[in-house]
């Protein structure tokens, strides 16, 4: 029996991975389930999955959440620091899916105790790549990919050698603003920029969809976890999001992982391995699929793309500077305080400001490191936003 925890189990990567754990229920253990301000849907996974411990990120809810958990002999917790004790619960494997750098702390949490982490949390490779991997390595843990596109250049990989990688390619929707007119952007409202085209997700990383900043971040992410340089990985939009991504070798070969949108595969593939086992996924029907169609991603509708390469670049501490410049803005975005395009053009200013500090950004990686320069950039965020408004 595999024992499992999910690190934001009330979200929509949280909810795929318990439907599918509640269709195997002989073959898993549950140890923590955490989640938000969803208390009701918390406490009912827990209870019926039997979970050893339930945790809130938010301190003033827990006695709400004891309440939930009244008589069902499952413990309740709360805060950042009761996160972490989630993930460094015995478990063979954790699933990392909160969303943002809040992320990283639970997640390394996990790593220590040496189980596997299915990492859906891209952040936290964004903000510190260097860190999860070393803290993997030393600690003999492994870090299996969730993100499609990851899954998909994991599976093309198999037992092939990464010396014969010659280029990774991650398709792109294109996001709910593929086909407007650019001019037209800068006027998007949060509603257009929350509904995909073609499926359902998170709110947050909807909106990173339109705005490309989510395939930003899965090119920082293609390089930490496959160990690619920047100019080996390439983005095309590919509309009907069938194909997921593509491994092309020395010799030409291109090795494609191709299959309907439903986050489950790449959730059970991560929960099953090495094993391949039985998912409840619809199998695609190629002569139905029809058209497949592919095209370079327009420089000029997804600046972040750009951004994402420089952060590359720069190295160190540039993805945390990205990573949390992009959040804040995302925020002021949400709260209707700045415009779609505003986002990339915060990102850019943030990034440009905090280079000059380079003993903020070639600091060593350490986890104290990566959340100072999250604070900061965060901090410098708001006064870009603060200047451009006054
Ligand atoms: P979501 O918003 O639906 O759920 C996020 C979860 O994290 C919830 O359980 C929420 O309560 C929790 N959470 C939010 N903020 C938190 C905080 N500050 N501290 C602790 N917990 C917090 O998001 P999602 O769409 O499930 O995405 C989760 C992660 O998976 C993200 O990193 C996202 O980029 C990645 N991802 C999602 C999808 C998808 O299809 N939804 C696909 C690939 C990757
Ligand atoms: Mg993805």
């Amino acid at each position: 029996m595999r024992r499992v925890s999910i690190l934001g189990a009330t979200g929509s990567i949280g909810q795929n991975t318990i439907d599918l754990i509640d269709r195997a229920p002989d073959a898993f253990r549950v140890v923590a389930l955490t989640g938000g301000r969803n208390i009701a849907r918390l406490a009912e996974d827990a209870r019926r999955l039997k979970a050893e411990i339930a945790v809130t990120a938010h301190p003033e809810l827990l006695d709400d959440l004891r309440a939930a958990l009244a008589g069902s002999g499952v413990e309740a917790a709360a805060g950042a620091q009761a996160l972490c004790e989630a993930g460094a619960r015995e478990a063979d494997w954790v699933m990392s899916a909160i969303v943002g750098a809040a992320g990283l702390a639970p997640g390394l949490a996990a790593l220590q105790t040496g189980a596997t982490l299915a990492l859906a949390n891209k952040e936290s490779l964004v903000c510190a790549g260097a860190l999860l991997l070393d803290t993997a390595r030393r600690h003999e843990a492994r870090l299996l990919p969730v993100d499609s596109e990851h899954s998909g250049i994991f599976q093309a990989l198999r037992g092939e050698d990464i010396a014969a990688v010659e280029r990774i390619i991650i398709t792109a929707s294109g996001g709910a603003f593929r086909d407007w007119p650019i001019e037209d952007l800068a006027r998007a409202t949060l509603d257009e920029a929350s509904s995909h085209p073609n499926w359902a997700m998170g709110q947050r990383i909807t909106i990173d969809s339109a705005s490309m900043f989510n395939k930003a971040m899965e090119v920082i992410e293609t390089r930490e976890f496959f160990g690619v340089e920047p100019d080996q990985i390439e983005v095309v939009v590919h509309p009907e999001s069938l194909v997921h991504a593509l491994v092309g070798y020395r010799d030409g070969g291109l090795i494609a992982h191709v299959g309907p949108h439903d986050m489950r595969h790449a959730i059970g593939f991560a929960l099953n391995w090495p094993e391949r086992r039985d998912l409840p996924v619809e199998r695609l029907d190629l002569a139905r699929a029809g058209a497949l169609t592919f095209r370079a991603p327009e420089a000029a509708r997804y600046p972040a793309l750009r951004l994402a390469t420089a952060a590359m670049q720069r190295g160190g501490m540039a993805g945390a500077v990205f990573n949390a410049a992009k959040e804040q803005a995302l925020d002021a975005f949400i709260a209707g305080q700045i415009g779609f395009t505003v986002m990339a053009e915060i990102v850019e200013e943030v990034m440009a400001r905090l280079d000059r500090d380079a003993g903020l950004i070639d600091a060593p990686m350490t986890l104290d490191n990566v959340t100072r320069t999250d604070h900061l950039a965060r901090q410098c965020a708001r006064n870009v936003m603060a200047e451009r408004a006054g």
